[in-house]
Formats: C-alpha cells, sequence, structure tokens
C-alpha cells in the first residue's frame, strides 16, 4: 500500500489532518481514508470536492448516490464540508498541518493540484497524493507513455500482487457504494459467464460499472477481490478491460498532456494516413446536430446516439461503431475527433474520464494497429453496419431502443 501514497510537501508533526476528496467518494477501500484515521490526528476534516459538469444529469447522478456520504463519513470524521470550488476551502488548508487528495490525472484536475500545492507551500502545510483509483498506481506501473495493452500489461501483471491490499472494508458505503456493489453481485451471479459474448448490444452481458468507477464509488481492487473468487472462464477477460485497458487509459492521460487534442493523441502513421486520404470524397457528411437528431441513414448509428443521449449511456461495441460512423461522415478529421469527444463527455456518465479521451484516441489509431487501406479511413481500422449484421442481433438492439426510447416519452 506505500507505494501510493506520494508526499509532495513533507510535515513534521501532522496533528491536524485534512483529506480532499476528489476521485474516490467512497468509504469502503479508500486509502486516503485509512491514512486519515491511521495516524495519530487530533482533528480529520474531509471535504468532498465535486467540480459540476457541463451535463446537469451527470451532476444530479453524483448529487443522488452521494447524498449519505456525509453521514457516513461522519463516523469516521470529525469535520465534513461540501464545495465544488477552493475558494471556500483556502483556509481550512492553511489551518491544517498536512492534506491528503486523490492523485489527479486528467488537466482539470492536475490544475488543482497545482493551486492546492500553492496554498501548502505558502502555509507550510504537508501534502501528500494518494492513488486511490487505480489497482496499480500510474507512476509505478510505468515511467512514461505505454504504446499499447501489451507494452503495459506485463509491467501491471507483475505488481498486482503487491497492490492488492484493502482498507476499512467493514464501514457500510454510501448509496453510490451499495449500488456499485449490488452491480458488481448481478454481474457476478448472472452476466459474467456470458462476458465472451459482451460485444453484442442486444445481450447486455457488462457489468455497467464505468460511471460508478468514474466517482470513484467502487475501487477497483475490491472488484477484482471479488472476481478472482469466481469459478468463471471468462474473469480473465473481464479483468483484462477492468485492469488493464482502463490503466492503459490513465497511463495516456498522465504522460501525454495534450491528450485531448487532435494534433496530439495519436500516433504518425495514423496522422500520415490520414493527410493521405483527406480528399477522399464523403458520401455521406453530417454534423452534431444531425447526430443530436438522429437524422443519419443509419439506424444502427441512430440507435446507439439514442441510447447516449437518452439514457447516458452505450454499449462498448457500438461506441467504437458510433466514432468509427463519425469519421467516415465528417468534413475531417479533426472535426470527427472533436465531435465524437464533445458528445462523449456531455452524454455519457462515465463521459470525463481517461477511459472517454482514451476509446475515442484509439478509434483513430491509438493503441491499435495499421490495417488494411480504406476509403476515408485509410490504415485505421473500418467497421461497417455489415459486420453489425454478421455478427450480432443488431435488429433487436434497434427495436429495444426505439422501444425503451418511446417508453421514455409517455
Ligand atoms: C469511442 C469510445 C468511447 C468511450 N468512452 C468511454 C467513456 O467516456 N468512459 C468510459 O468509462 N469508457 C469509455 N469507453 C470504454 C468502454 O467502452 C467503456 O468503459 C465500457 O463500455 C463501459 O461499460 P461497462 O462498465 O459495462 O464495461 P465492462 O465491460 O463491464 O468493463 C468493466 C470496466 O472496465 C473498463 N473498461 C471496459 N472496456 C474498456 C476499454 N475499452 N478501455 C478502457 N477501460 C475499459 C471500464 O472501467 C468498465 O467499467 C469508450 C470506448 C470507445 C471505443
Amino acid at each position: 500500500m506505500q507505494g501510493r501514497f506520494y508526499e509532495e510537501i513533507n510535515t513534521d508533526s501532522p496533528q491536524q489532518a485534512l483529506y480532499i476528496m476528489t476521485k474516490a467518494f467512497r468509504i469502503r477501500n479508500n486509502y486516503a481514508l485509512h491514512a486519515l484515521t491511521r495516524f495519530d490526528h487530533d482533528l480529520r476534516h474531509v471535504v468532498v470536492f465535486h467540480k459540476e459538469e457541463e451535463n446537469p444529469r451527470n451532476n444530479e447522478f453524483f448529487n443522488q448516490l452521494s447524498l449519505d456520504l456525509k453521514d457516513k463519513l461522519l463516523q469516521i470524521t470529525d469535520d465534513i464540508r461540501f464545495t465544488t470550488g477552493l475558494e471556500d476551502i483556502t483556509s481550512l488548508i492553511e489551518a491544517v498541518d498536512i492534506v491528503y487528495i486523490d492523485k489527479a490525472y486528467l488537466k482539470e484536475d492536475k490544475a488543482l493540484l497545482v493551486e492546492i500545492k500553492t496554498i501548502c507551500n505558502n502555509a507550510q502545510t504537508g501534502l501528500v497524493t494518494v492513488e486511490n483509483n487505480v489497482f496499480v498506481p500510474v507512476v509505478v506501473a510505468s515511467d512514461k507513455e505505454e504504446y499499447a495493452a501489451r507494452t503495459i500489461r506485463p509491467k501491471i501483471n507483475k505488481k498486482l500482487e503487491y497492490f492488492g491490499d484493502t482498507v476499512l472494508m467493514d464501514e457500510e458505503g454510501c448509496m453510490g457504494e451499495r449500488e456499485a456493489y449490488e452491480m458488481l453481485h448481478q454481474f457476478v451471479s448472472r452476466k459474467l459467464d456470458h462476458y465472451d459474448q459482451r460485444n453484442d448490444p442486444s445481450k447486455h452481458y457488462t457489468s455497467d460499472l464505468s460511471a460508478y468507477l468514474k466517482y470513484g464509488f467502487i475501487s477497483p481492487v475490491q472488484i477484482y477481490h471479488i472476481i478472482i473468487e469466481q469459478s468463471s472462464p471468462n474473469k480473465d477477460e473481464f479483468l483484462e478491460e477492468l485492469i488493464i485497458r482502463r490503466e492503459l487509459a490513465y497511463n495516456f492521460v498522465y504522460y501525454n498532456e495534450n491528450y485531448d487534442q487532435f494534433d496530439h493523441m495519436t500516433y504518425d502513421w495514423a496522422y500520415k494516413t490520414m493527410d493521405n486520404h483527406i480528399l477522399d470524397k464523403r458520401d455521406h457528411l453530417y454534423t452534431i446536430e444531425d447526430y443530436k437528431t438522429f437524422n443519419t441513414h443509419d439506424k444502427y448509428f441512430n440507435a446507439a446516439m439514442k441510447e447516449m443521449i437518452v439514457f447516458g449511456q452505450m454499449s462498448g461495441y457500438m461506441r467504437m461503431y458510433w466514432a468509427k460512423k463519425i469519421i467516415e461522415w465528417s468534413k475531417n478529421y479533426q472535426y470527427a475527433y472533436e465531435t465524437a469527444l464533445k458528445l462523449n463527455n456531455y452524454y455519457f456518465y462515465d463521459g470525463n474520464t481517461p477511459n472517454g479521451y482514451t476509446g475515442v484516441a484509439w478509434c483513430f489509431g491509438k493503441h491499435d494497429r495499421a490495417w488494411t487501406e480504406r476509403h476515408i479511413f485509410g490504415k485505421l481500422r473500418y467497421m461497417n453496419a455489415n459486420g453489425l449484421k454478421r455478427k450480432f442481433d443488431i435488429e433487436t438492439y434497434v427495436k429495444e431502443i426505439n422501444q425503451l426510447v418511446e417508453e421514455d416519452n409517455e
């Protein structure tokens, strides 16, 4: 567990301690909260720091599921505050001896950390960042931006045993935690055995845990311990997504400062192939408004857009298809990238995460390889509707989404 803590600023006698909870909104298996209780601090403060997202639906989701977080935290600490901005807590940071904070990965979180570090430096307050939301701490897993899953996999697997510790497991968690555990148990009992068929969007064999992981309502370490106990032949496939793919995404945004910029998010071979195909004739050209109003000629794509806009989610395979179609139907690649990212981060409950930036970049070749040359796509991996029809019960998916939307309108 030691490797999860990074002392940014040292302190000698930490009597009053503060944990600024920014990414792991949970009681159970929260390493920072555990550190707060472990040492002999005279006073323990917790600030629940949640910056509002652009989409009110995401804020509502978070607010609902963290409604009883305060009550749960009161069992452990002396003083709890909720805030959406730094100005409310500056004097508290100045008053305590040590601050623990969840590790920052995305730009806005890193910017917040810099501000907090400045306040701590000026006030001579100690500062410790805690890797609370990944299995293997990002900087321990690798010291550089990794090329692909195959390059990070052995590095992570080697360290799993060392970072498997769990803490504070007897405390009852908040509503988001309880809901996440319930979903995990449903997944294990009903879906894990079918997880190898997860790509079929009509089947719903995935865990739906991504939004809960985003807010840290559940820890990947805790999920791992439950999955590893199972006898299902699919457990390794699930752990590959939960740990290797997810932590590859964290590696990407942590080490690539321009992870959200079209010109910097993918590889040279991918930019070269896009340059070679920029003038290819597009048979369909759509705008972001066409997507939002389900106004394309492709009923599979429109169904996926409905799932996204009305329900805030989309199954994993359809996300790939969806972003690939945006590439095919956009006036240029940069417009496609910006459109996909904008929709992804606004509409998905699990948007604004390392996974979102990485998932979209993957459609532009990141962490992927070059494929056979195609119209518009060049060497980027190509996907088409015939693939959906051949592999899945895609008509059932479309019917089901349309029905759910109708019911939602009633
Ligand atoms: C274009 C595109 C956009 C995406 N946008 C997002 C996003 O905004 N937020 C997001 O969390 N994921 C995103 N993904 C990754 C993946 O599709 C989702 O994590 C997954 O569909 C979430 O459903 P689940 O929780 O049921 O997944 P499960 O299959 O049950 O997987 C369990 C967990 O593993 C992780 N995981 C699964 N697949 C991936 C993957 N390919 N890459 C990284 N981690 C993975 C997730 O945290 C997920 O919750 C995107 C993928 C693509 C191709």
